[in-house]
């Protein structure tokens, strides 16, 4: 039962508690978030409406809510062997984390994009920024089973044989071969010991089969849903220096035998509690090529394209639950007289943080309709070719400043663990590590920039057309980028990302915000900290309008 059902007594003898705030639950999460809302429409995705307001309802209520907290309480524990020392190689979760997973998958999180005849990938967007702010740490195995269908399709005769178990939206915990389970979840292999951004020193060796199969020999170092049914794996063929290959490891074997996946022990992370991230040995486990040999890591960027759009999401998803809590309890709490919502400096605070959270939205809205858009329109697909790391690279570091901006809104009890706060907080920074951490997110960046003229261009027409007025710093922007030199890199990127989310924002209809956005983040003189960028009052009335959630819907 949730900890705050009973109704609680407030005179304690001493005193009365009065004047403290409440619970963030029994909130939509979609209906009661106009600009969540306002951009999924914008962006195609009125025909999924209906299931996000559902979805919304669920993640926003108190039970829901206490699942994330309990999960998190209660982490994964790694049970390696059985109790007569035979290997088992599994994971057990607390019942909250069954329920979450249950929930995110049977709405669509891993599948919509695949199955929706429209807007799938904004659709698929939505859900997991619902999710996010019900408990993070089960958006990993979702966004990592959605993120491995393209690369799946790499090797029809598996995606044929896997894709409709993903499409089937189902979560079955059991841990039997796939083809006795109603549905599977996924995961990636990629991290050693030796090279984790540096891929190409991976030492783990596949030797190929009589029957065509391969057999995996090495270590992983990071790999995240551990309990998931199949995993891809980068390897080099025999140990030759000839490139990475990219495979599919199932946990189980065709013969119904246990794959030799060895979960050597559970990492004991910061945040992404709920979230088994275990450290893997394979001794010759069985495994098939997916795509070409030799074009491993061009396969599984595949995958991480996808995955790098759900780590804009997840952080911008972060953001938005900590504002969520500030302006909760900023209409709550009074202090010197005057509610928090009405003292000036306050307002300019939420203010500045609904600005963030809404520009870090629209990126990633604007990057699902890209992907929804790329089968039909080329020029989609070279957009999100460099908008995805340069959202991913911005997005990902503004989520801890503005978490720890909004803790500080709620005071002392914002740092305090009975607050969600805190659990948001050792999230925000791990999507800006994971998938690529910030110096190779630019770095990938800056080569697009130079090798693929085609993608610059697509960037460059998408800008100009919806941030006119900004011609000439775009213009600037690019040619400082194109020059290549690293140490602008970082400069560039940001400055590219700030116009990304002005222009994002304006075509999805908050042009306010996106000029605004524009021009507080890139003016002469930026404000470093949230709040000290002066903006209109009247604009900063609307921000605080548009970024409370309205409760009881
Ligand atoms: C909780 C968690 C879960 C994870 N789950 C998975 C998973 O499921 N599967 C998986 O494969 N991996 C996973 N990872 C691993 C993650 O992807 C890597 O940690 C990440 O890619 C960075 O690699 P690394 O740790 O080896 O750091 P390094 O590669 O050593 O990088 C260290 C720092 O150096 C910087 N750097 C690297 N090269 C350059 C350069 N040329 N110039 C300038 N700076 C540079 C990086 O940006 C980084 O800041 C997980 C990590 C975490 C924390």
């Amino acid at each position: 039962m949730p900890i705050n059902a009973s109704v609680p007594r407030t005179d304690l003898g001493t005193h009365v508690v009065f004047n403290q705030g409440e619970a963030l639950v029994d909130v939509n999460l979609f209906d009661g978030d106009w600009i969540l809302s306002a951009l999924v429409e914008a962006a195609g995705g009125a025909g999924h409406v209906e299931r996000l307001s559902h979805f919304g309802a669920r993640t926003g209520s108190e039970e829901v809510q206490y699942w994330g907290e309990l999960a998190n309480r209660n982490p994964p524990q790694l049970r390696a062997f059985d109790r007569f020392g035979r290997r088992v190689d599994e994971v057990e979760f607390h019942p909250a984390y069954h329920a979450l997973m249950a929930l995110g998958l049977e709405a669509g999180t891993s599948s919509i994009a695949w199955t929706a005849p429209r807007a799938g990938h904004v659709a698929h967007t939505a859900l997991l920024y619902l999710l996010t702010q019900a408990e993070a740490g089960v958006g990993c195995p979702m966004s990592m089973t959605y993120a491995a269908v393209p690369a799946l399709r790499k090797q029809p005769e598996i995606a044929e044989s896997w894709e409709p178990r993903i499409a089937a939206a189902r979560y079955d915990a059991r841990c039997l071969p796939a083809h006795q389970k109603g549905g599977v979840t996924l995961g990636m292999a990629m991290t050693e010991k030796q090279g984790g951004s540096d891929v190409r020193a991976n030492s783990t060796v596949a030797v190929a089969q009589a029957d065509g199969s391969y057999a995996l020999t090495g270590h992983k170092w990071f790999v995240s849903g551990a309990m998931a049914d199949g995993f891809l794996a980068l390897a080099k063929i025999n140990g030759e220096d000839t490139g990475l290959s990219c495979f599919f490891v199932p946990r189980w074997r065709l013969d119904g035998s246990r794959n030799a996946l060895e979960l050597q022990r559970l990492k004991d992370k910061m945040g992404d509690r709920s979230n088994a991230t275990c450290e893997m040995e394979l001794r010759e486990a069985a495994a098939s090529l997916v795509g070409p040999e030799g074009r491993g890591v061009a396969t599984i960027l595949e995958m991480v394209q996808h995955t790098r759009l759900d780590c804009v999401t997840g952080a911008a998803a972060t953001m938005r639950w900590a504002l969520s809590n500030a302006i909760w309890n900023a209409q709550r709490r009074s202090a010197f007289g005057r509610r928090l919502i009405d003292q000036p400096m306050m307002r300019q605070v939420l203010a500045d943080l609904v600005l963030e959270s809404s520009a870090a939205t629209a990126l990633a809205m604007r990057i699902a309709l890209a992907f929804d858009r790329a089968a039909d329109d080329p020029a989609q697909g070279l957009l999100a070719r460099l908008m995805t790391p340069i959202a991913k690279y911005w997005v990902c570091r503004r989520a801890t400043p503005v978490v720890a901006e909004a803790m500080e809104c709620l005071g002392g009890s914002g740092y305090v663990e009975e607050s969600p706060l805190p659990r948001a907080f050792r999230q925000a920074p791990l999507n800006g590590i994971w998938e690529g951490s910030g110096n190779v997110i630019v770095l990938d960046t800056l080569r697009v920039m130079q090798r693929e003229p085609e993608a610059v261009e697509a960037m460059a027409q998408f800008l100009l057309a919806w941030l006119p007025g900004q011609a000439e710093r775009i213009d600037a922007v690019l040619i400082a980028f194109r020059a290549g030199e690293p140490t602008r890199a970082r400069q560039c990127v940001e400055q590219l990302a700030v116009l990304l989310a002005g222009a994002s924002l304006v075509e999805l209809g908050l042009e306010a915000l996106g000029s605004a956005y524009v021009n507080n983040r890139l003016a002469p003189v930026a404000a470093t900290s949230f709040g000290a960028a002066v903006l209109d009052s009247t604009l900063t009335d609307e921000l605080i309008e548009w970024g409370a959630l309205e409760s009881g819907k």
